[in-house]
């Protein structure tokens, strides 16, 4: 049975003290929950990853950082390793987002390298792929993600934990969300993909998280889907009474 994951992705947001405030308010809102089938993950800018870490070493929420490099140390100016994240005991680790792949170039090549250093330090990592507007309308949703699959997870142990985030670029930030159904499609194709590469086995326990304008509104519609395990949320998160109750919904399905 797999669990609900749902992870925050703050961005480039959040001041210090509204971390702390954000983090100690979400601490309590979880306190009296049974998360025995929900993960919750903050992914704070990394400057916090300290501070967040040690808030969420006494509560029920785990840590995740927002990138990592593709190389293992060096000189590469203002830039964490994996095992500079494994250092600090930090679970997950977002790759492949779509504001990387568009501000900072990000090739598929270059995001399965960063996976693989992240494995290598037993890091999961949370990995996000998407069509943009223009490849939805030009119908070739399905085309770009398969090849983001195949590159962005070329040769990699799947079986040594990914969580996969379907994230519509269209989505991401705008206010519109996948219907239900259209999240759904992807969410069996990527599916099916697993189980056609990997096996029925690793299909069935790979997590695939949806993203784009996840809210308290949508966000019970869109986890009902079958193939749908979880969110990344990245507006709705920087509200701790937002992200909370979406995860009390998450609770209670
Ligand atoms: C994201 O950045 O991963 C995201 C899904 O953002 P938003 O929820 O704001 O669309």
């Amino acid at each position: 049975m797999r669990k609900i994951i749902i992870a925050g992705n703050w961005k480039m947001n959040m001041l210090f003290t509204e971390v702390e405030d954000f983090l100690f308010e979400l601490s309590d809102n979880l306190e009296e929950k049974n998360l025995n089938s929900v993960e919750v993950v903050i992914c704070p800018p990394s400057v916090y990853l300290e501070l967040s870490s040690d808030i969420a070493d006494d509560s029920k929420f785990f840590i995740g950082a927002q990138n990592v490099n593709d190389n293992s140390n060096g000189a590469y100016t203002g830039e964490i390793s994996a095992a500079m994240l494994d250092s600090m005991d930090i679970p997950y680790c977002i790759i492949g987002h779509s504001e990387r792949r568009k501000y900072y170039a990000e090739s598929d090549e270059v995001i399965n390298a960063k996976l693989k250093k992240l494995h290598e330090n037993e890091i999961v990592p949370i990995f996000c792929i998407g069509e943009t507007l223009t490849q939805r309308e030009q119908n070739i949703t399905k085309d770009i993600i398969l090849s983001q699959l195949n590159g962005g997870l070329k040769d990699v142990k799947i079986e040594d934990n990914v969580i996969i985030a379907y994230e519509p670029v269209w989505a991401i930030g705008t206010g519109k969300t996948a219907t239900p159904a259209q999240a759904q499609e992807i969410h069996a194709l990527i599916r099916e993909w697993l189980e056609e590469n990997y096996s029925k086995d690793v299909s069935g326990n790979t997590p695939i998280l949806y993203g784009g304008s996840m809210n308290p509104e949508n966000v019970k519609e869109l986890l009902i889907q079958p193939d749908i395990d979880g969110g990344l949320i990245g507006g709705a998160a920087l509200d701790v009474s937002k992200f909370s109750s979406m995860v009390a919904t998450a609770v209670e399905l």
